[in-house]
């Protein structure tokens, strides 16, 4: 997997597929022009590797030139076409053959027909390397073409994403599984950690839980783990904005996992909106947040039994624990509404064994 600015991309066709779809357009040129002298127009800046592949695999007798249009923008055509470099005087009377990088909705083409409409070529065929048949409007007829492609978008051997990955040997396809986001919430000894652990491992979930990720950027050093233990060595709140920042890295950091489990975070409502924000930029989403509910006495039992065991004093008096309590009811109830508008919310019942509790999260994760 390789990233390009925000977004993630996985192979598609290797070097010698290529090279294969290169040569067979050629030898397919060749049969209908290798006694004529054709003028090659290639269309930039997409197809500069094809032309100088192609040119390599078609050895007979030909000019080149080309042409600069400009459609694209991203990952969507713009339907603007502009013409940025136009064609040269030598070729009236004679065959032009466009050599094309990729065809999509044909936009572009027809802006390439139209230009050529105005001169006097004696013949004029269309050739593209990549061919989106699916989406192609089928205005005019492709003469040849390389490979027939689904609607994915690619990148590599030429084509770009906002400008990276022409350079790129083989062609990738965005990424665009279906992701799993979740949001866990659950009161101290409500077993989230546990369970947590059965979804990371379940569905490929990367675990961010933000006390960790704190943690590891402030042992380490990091610029952000720095600039938040300045705050909190003067004993203020670590501004929002750097939280997400590390949680960012944490995604970018993860780009096999099929989802993320954020733990520890949002903790407020404004927080909440920040990290719909920070995914949304990247395509991404908040499929669901679960809470594991428990009644308070019952928690309260199994924190007082952890406390034997692991001699935490903040499980060992049932004050401090009715503290926490009270406080996670007070942040998590303006999430439980925020996340409720959405249709997102879900309450799980974290009473009962951890398998019981388990096979409940499965039920809902698997309905997503
Ligand atoms: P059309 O005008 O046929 O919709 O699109 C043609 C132009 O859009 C191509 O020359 C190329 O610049 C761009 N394009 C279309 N599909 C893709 C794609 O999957 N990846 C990239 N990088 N560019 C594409």
């Amino acid at each position: 997997m390789i990233q390009l600015h925000d977004k993630f991309f996985k192979p598609f066709l290797s070097e010698s597929q290529i090279k294969q779809a290169v040569q067979h357009i050629a030898d397919k040129i060749a049969l209908d022009y290798k006694d004529q002298t054709p003028i090659f127009v290639g269309v930039l800046n997409g197809s500069f590797m094809f032309v100088s592949d192609f040119l390599k695999a078609y050895q007979h007798p030909c000019e080149v030139s080309f042409v600069k249009l400009s459609s694209y923008h991203g990952l969507t055509s713009t339907g603007i076409v502009e013409t940025l470099l136009d064609l040269p005087d030598t070729i009236e009377g004679r065959s032009v053959i466009i050599l094309e990088d990729i065809i999509d909705t044909g936009r572009t083409l027809k802006e390439l027909v139209h230009l050529f409409s105005n001169t006097n070529v004696k013949e004029f065929k269309i050739a593209s390397l990549f061919y989106k048949s699916e989406v192609y409007n089928g205005e005019y007829a492709i003469d040849y073409f390389g490979l027939e492609i689904a609607d994915r978008f690619i990148v590599g051997y030429g084509l770009d994403y906002k400008e990276l990955g022409r350079n790129l040997k083989e062609v990738y396809q965005l990424n665009q599984k279906h992701m799993i986001n979740l949001v866990l919430f659950g009161k101290p000894g409500a077993g989230k950690g546990t369970q947590a652990q059965f979804l990371k491992e379940k569905y490929n979930l990367q675990h961010i839980s933000t006390g960790d990720v704190f943690r590891f950027n402030i042992k380490n050093g990091t610029e952000l783990g720095t600039l938040a233990k300045s705050y909190i060595d003067k004993g203020d709140l670590v501004p929002d904005a750097i939280t997400i920042k590390m949680l960012e890295d944490e995604v970018n950091k993860n780009p096999e996992a099929d989802g993320f489990i954020f733990d520890g975070f949002p903790r407020t409502v404004a927080q909440a909106e920040a990290l719909d924000n920070l995914l949304e930029s990247k395509d991404m989403m908040i499929n669901a947040t679960i809470a594991l509910e428990a009644n308070d006495e019952i928690l309260i039992a199994r924190l007082l039994e952890r406390g034997k065991v692991s001699g935490r004093t903040d499980d060992q008096d049932s004050e401090k624990i009715r503290n926490r309590f009270d406080e996670y009811n007070q942040k998590t109830a303006p999430l439980k509404e925020y996340y409720e508008e959405q249709i997102k919310f879900h309450g799980v019942n974290g009473i009962g064994t951890i398998a019981e509790i388990t096979e409940r999260l499965t039920k809902v994760v698997n309905g997503l």
